[in-house]
C-alpha cells in the first residue's frame, strides 16, 4: 500500500478539509496504488465501510455509489461481498471534494465505480445534478434495472450513460449480469426511450460490452448483439477485462478482442476499445472492491 495522500472530507459542507483522520469526519481518502495514468484511493466512510475511487489521466474521477453491489456480475470484485449499503448524496459529493482537497483540477466526474447507480437513484440523482450546477460535468454506468429508473435516469442532467450490456442471447446476459434485467425488455426500454431524447443526449448513450474469454466472445453472441444494438444508433464500448483475484472469469486475448473489434465494425457499429488508463492496474472495469466495516481489513487488497 503506497498511503501517498489522506484526506478527510466533511460531508454536507461545500469544500473538503485537508488533513489527518479525525473524529466526526464522514469520509477519508487514502491512495492505495498509482500507475502510468491512474491513481487509485480506499475511501472509508463513517460507518468504516469502504469503497473506492479512480482518478483517470489525473481529471476524471470515477467514483463508488454503493458499498458493495447486488447485480452480482461474476467477473467483478466490486459485488463479490453482495450489496452492505447504498452511499448517501453527501458521501458520493465528498469523494469529489476529498479529491480537489489534494490539488486535482476535475475536469469529468463519473458514477462507475463499486456499485449500481440506479440501486441508489436518489443519492446518484442528487448528485448528478450537484455536478451539473457546479459545472462538472458527470457521467454513470448502469446495468439497466429497475428499468423504470433507467428511463429517469437517461431523463436527468447527465453528460454520459453507458449501459452494460456483455452479452447477445440472453442466457448469457443472465449468466454474467445476473440480478438486471434481461436483453429483451432492456432494448424494448432503449428502442422506446432513446428517440425521446434529443439527438445530443442520444450520442451521449453508449453500450457497454465486456469480452471474456469463453463466455461471449463467439460470433454468434457477437452477432447477436449486433443485431440488438445496431437499430439504436449508439456507440459501443468493447471492454478489455483486468482480472480479478476472486473469480475464474478471464478477459479475452488480445487477438480475440481485436477480432471481436473487426467483426463489430463490420457488423456497422461506431465501436470503441479500451482506454490506455483501463488498461493499467488500478483502471479496469469491475476491478475496484468494496467491504464494510466489519470485513473491510479481511478483504481489501493492496493494490497498486
Ligand atoms: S459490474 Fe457493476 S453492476 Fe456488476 S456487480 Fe460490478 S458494480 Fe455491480
Amino acid at each position: 500500500m503506497t498511503a501517498a495522500a489522506e484526506v478527510s472530507a466533511p460531508v454536507g459542507g461545500a469544500g473538503a478539509a485537508v488533513g489527518g483522520p479525525s473524529e466526526g469526519m464522514a469520509l477519508r481518502l487514502e491512495e492505495v496504488g498509482r500507475s502510468a495514468s491512474n491513481r487509485r484511493f480506499v475511501v472509508t466512510l463513517s460507518d468504516q465501510g469502504r469503497v473506492e475511487a479512480v482518478l483517470y489521466r489525473g481529471d476524471t474521477l470515477c467514483v463508488s455509489t454503493q458499498v458493495g453491489c447486488a447485480v452480482g456480475c461474476p467477473f467483478c470484485a466490486s459485488g463479490a461481498g453482495g450489496l452492505t449499503r447504498p452511499l448517501t448524496t453527501d458521501e458520493l459529493r465528498a469523494q469529489v471534494t476529498a479529491v480537489e482537497a489534494l490539488g486535482v483540477a476535475l475536469r469529468r466526474v463519473t458514477a462507475s465505480g463499486v456499485g449500481e447507480p440506479l440501486h441508489a437513484p436518489d443519492a446518484v440523482l442528487a448528485f448528478l445534478g450537484w455536478c451539473r450546477d457546479r459545472g462538472t460535468p458527470a457521467s454513470f454506468t448502469t446495468s439497466g434495472g429497475p428499468l423504470p429508473r433507467l428511463v429517469e435516469f437517461l431523463r436527468a442532467p447527465h453528460n454520459g450513460a453507458t449501459v452494460s450490456v456483455h452479452a447477445g442471447l440472453p442466457a448469457t446476459r443472465a449468466r454474467l449480469v445476473p440480478h438486471a434485467p434481461a436483453l429483451d425488455p432492456l432494448f424494448a426500454v432503449l428502442a422506446d426511450e432513446l428517440p425521446q431524447l434529443s439527438r445530443k443526449r442520444r450520442k451521449k448513450v453508449a453500450l457497454a460490452y465486456l469480452l471474456l474469454d469463453g463466455q461471449n466472445d463467439s460470433t454468434e453472441e457477437l452477432d447477436a448483439f449486433a443485431a440488438r444494438a445496431l437499430p439504436l444508433g449508439v456507440a459501443v464500448h468493447l471492454y478489455q477485462h483486468n482480472a480479478v483475484a476472486h473469480s475464474s472469469l478471464r478477459g479475452a486475448s488480445r487477438d480475440a478482442y481485436e477480432r471481436a473489434y473487426e467483426h463489430l465494425r463490420a457488423a456497422g457499429l461506431l465501436v470503441r476499445m479500451s482506454s490506455q488508463a483501463r488498461l493499467e492496474a488500478n483502471g479496469g472495469c469491475g476491478t475496484l472492491v468494496a467491504a464494510s466495516g466489519r470485513a473491510a481489513k479481511r478483504t481489501l487488497p493492496q493494490a497498486g
